[in-house]
């Protein structure tokens, strides 16, 4: 299972996620994507070991999704509204 991912603010530079955790729903993880430095978590996982987190990875299908939808011709809206209305 993939934790859900939520996009929190967009900018020409940086994307800014919410990873809810799977096992502590309470929990959120934020991560960053930016052009120069790429995936950032916030969680002690990353920070400690500076390796791939769970939270980058779900980031990363999300990407991927959206690419996929993207390339069908949809817009980012859409999506949205979409996944919104699917509670995905
Ligand atoms: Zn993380």
């Amino acid at each position: 299972m993939v934790c859900p991912v939520r996009i929190v603010e967009s900018t020409d530079e940086m994307i800014h996620f919410e990873v809810r955790s799977e096992s502590r729903p309470d929990e959120i993880h934020d991560v960053y994507f930016d052009i120069d430095h790429g995936y950032y978590c916030s969680c002690e996982n990353y920070h400690f070991r500076k390796v791939e987190c769970k939270h980058m990875r779900a980031v990363k299908e999300y990407m991927n999704q959206l690419n996929q939808l993207m390339q069908m011709g949809k817009t980012f809206q859409e999506i949205n509204n979409e996944r919104k209305e699917a509670k995905i």
